[in-house]
């Protein structure tokens, strides 16, 4: 056996690296501690310039209270802060910053240079080399600090050797500049990137005008949240305020959620959850919402002093706050529908438990459970009463006699028109479509009886009896065939170029991941008016192809990592041109029509369940019928 190790009391210097590795893990980490710094200085306005993704340089320059000339030393030295003074006050944060680390870790690391002037003195500068502070010396600049950290780990090589290209670190400062432009809308920020300015947002007093700014045109697709009215007498003072996206405009990751606690922004993974399940089955697998959600609840119950950067906090009530989000979500959704109504409002027929279901009918595979109702014939059918009528549908005859009348129609719901607001295409020509494969699923052959409500079409199906959603059901056909057809995900070339517009996270991911935007069938050109794209999946109108490209950037973050598959890409782009191509509810079919989309019907794997997740169609067994009408035996 080996004598123990003996302890030793390790020096400042060593200590000091040893917390620097954890303040300081990257050039956008720093550029997140300054602007920190600069909004808790009380500062309205901050610049943020980064040369070669802050690895050269970063400098940051506000105009708020700057440091009196003797703290300057001390602002250099670990745990000194003038954000705290007691060990109570960590119980009631109410500024970003309170480690008093930062400062002193950046400096271990680089050379790090603070000037700063406070109204009514003259500035003063002060540098930290690697860890050598230099003498206090004048220096001339306007009212405020200005911070500059060069060369940033270029004595640490091993530190260096683990960070990412540049141009990803440079997208990476974009989304820290981000979510504090969202969090303070009264601080105008400017964002310069290799002398480039790529973010400039004025202060302003609303925070949906910031959403407007950063945002781009998504934040006028967002909705409120409101909270169900229930929630006012839930126990707790916590609220939840912000924005929320319609379903229908989705991200492969959750970093365009932005959740901000008491206005620190905080990491949003622990949310995600919480949301998406607000969002029901509305949401594609494996896809987030675009969200603004803002917490607010007393200080002294979220404590903001569990990790060095701050990213991640302790709420005392997380089960609750979380329940709340989930709440406010889902009634936010339900109140504004976003989608064709589902088959709700009928009372007397109520949806199975897969436990019931199996019980009755056997050998049914998994997924045709959902989409499985019966008849309980206790109450008489009744159906609930609309506040707008429906269209009546005529038979098919009668269609036919009447040409060029068309019915009235209600109007489109708020939400439906959201819904669509943004296709711009017209629905596909059923019967002009290329024929599927071979049956592929056990449903028999199928006959449509007529259209109902010019939304649903009731289908004899066998001993069965279907109310098929129209919509529901030519959205997944329409899926199917766009997923597999290969001919439609071949890039083609345009004859006009096709130009993008693009926010600055945007132009900064587009910038780090270009070639990855080949390998999916999309060519991009640079020339001095901006970027434009020459090549597209076929798939793709023109029209779509600028939304998709959003859609699409907003799932890049770091390099190396394949953005999300080509697979679920494909499914995503399917599932989003699925929705905008299908008949609607209230679009008149004739018979052929249905009969083609019946036929379609049996050609696909999945035919009980909508790409939403909603059920295609209500299925009313021969025999539950008998049983309703006391047809026994
Ligand atoms: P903390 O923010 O946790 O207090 P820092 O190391 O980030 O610790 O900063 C140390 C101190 O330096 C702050 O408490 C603050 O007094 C001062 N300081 C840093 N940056 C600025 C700034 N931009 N304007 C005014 N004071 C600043
Ligand atoms: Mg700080």
């Amino acid at each position: 056996m080996s004598n123990p190790s003996r302890i030793k009391q390790l020096d400042d210097r060593t200590i000091g690296h040893i917390a620097a590795g954890e303040v300081v893990e990257r050039p956008a980490q720093v550029v997140k501690e300054l602007v920190e710094n600069s909004i808790d200085a009380g500062s309205d306005n901050i610049t943020i310039e980064v040369e070669r993704g802050g690895f050269d340089l970063i400098r940051i320059s506000d105009n708020g209270s700057g440091i009196h000339e003797d703290d300057l030393p001390l602002s250099l030295d670990r745990h000194a802060t003038s954000k705290l003074s007691t060990e109570s006050d960590l119980a009631e944060i109410g500024t970003l910053g309170f480690r008093g680390e930062a400062l002193a870790s950046i400096g271990m690391v680089s050379e790090l240079t603070i000037s700063s002037r406070p109204a009514n003195t003259e500035g003063r500068q002060i540098v930290m080399d690697n860890g050598d502070k230099s003498q206090i010396k004048p220096v001339g600049i306007a009212e405020g600090t200005v911070i500059e950290v060069s060369n940033i780990f270029a004595k640490q090589p091993a530190r260096l050797a683990f960070q990412r290209r540049p141009a990803t670190e440079t997208s990476r400062v974009v989304d820290v500049v981000v979510s504090h432009a969202i969090s303070h809308p009264e601080v105008g920020f400017r964002l310069i990137s290799d002398e480039k300015t790529i973010l400039e947002v004025p202060a302003v007093e609303d925070i949906e005008d910031r959403l407007y700014d950063v945002l781009g045109r998504q934040a006028g697709k967002m909705i409120p949240i409101s909270s169900p009215p229930t929630d006012s007498d839930a126990p707790g003072e916590e609220s939840w305020s912000g924005w929320i996206s319609t379903p229908d405009i989705t991200r492969g990751k959750g970093d365009d959620i932005h959740i901000l606690i008491n206005g620190r922004p905080v990491a949003a993974q622990p949310f995600l959850q919480s949301i998406r399940r607000g969002y029901r089955t509305r949401l594609m697998q494996g896809r987030h919402p675009v969200a603004v959600l803002m917490l607010d609840l007393p200080r002294g119950e979220v404590d903001v002093n569990v990790h060095p950067t701050k990213r991640e906090v302790r709420l005392k009530n997380s089960w609750r706050v979380l329940e709340r989000l989930e709440r406010s979500i889902a009634y936010t959704l339900e109140s504004t529908p976003t989608e064709p109504e589902s088959s709700g409002g009928i009372t007397g027929i109520t949806s199975l438990s897969p436990d019931t279901e199996e019980r009755r009918v056997v050998q049914k595979p998994a997924w045709a459970q959902s989409a499985q109702i019966s008849l309980t014939g206790e109450k008489p059918l009744e159906v609930k009463k609309k506040d707008k009528p429906r269209p009546i549908s005529q038979p098919e005859s009668s269609q036919k006699t009447i040409t060029g009348i068309k019915p009235i129609s209600p109007a489109l719901s708020l939400g439906e028109r959201n819904l669509h607001r943004h296709a711009g295409f017209d629905t596909e020509d059923i019967e002009k479509t290329e024929p599927l494969g071979p049956v592929i699923n056990d449903l028999p052959e199928m006959e449509p009886l007529a259209q109902f409500a010019d939304s649903y079409i009731v289908v004899q199906a066998g001993e069965e009896l279907l109310l098929i959603d129209q919509h529901a059901l030519h959205e997944r056909v329409r899926f199917e065939r766009l997923r597999y057809d290969e001919s439609l995900w071949q890039a083609q070339e345009r004859i006009t170029p096709v130009p993008l517009e693009l926010d600055p996270r945007q132009i900064a991911r587009l910038e780090a991941r270009i070639g990855d935007l080949t390998d999916i069938g999309f060519v991009i050109q640079k020339k001095a008016a901006g970027y434009s794209i020459i090549s597209a999946p076929a798939l793709l109108s023109a029209s779509e192809l600028e939304p998709f490209i959003h859609d699409i950037l907003l799932d890049m973050t770091e390099d190396g990592a394949p953005i999300e598959t080509i697979e679920a890409r494909k499914d995503h782009l399917a599932f989003l041109n699925a929705c905008r191509g299908a008949v609607k509810a209230n679009d008149k079919l004739n018979l052929s029509q249905m009969r083609r989309l019946l036929d379609d019907m049996r050609r696909i794997p999945n035919p009980w369940a909508c790409v939403h997740g909603r059920p295609t169609a209500m299925r009313i067994p021969l025999n539950a019928l008998d049983h309703h009408f006391g047809r026994h035996g």
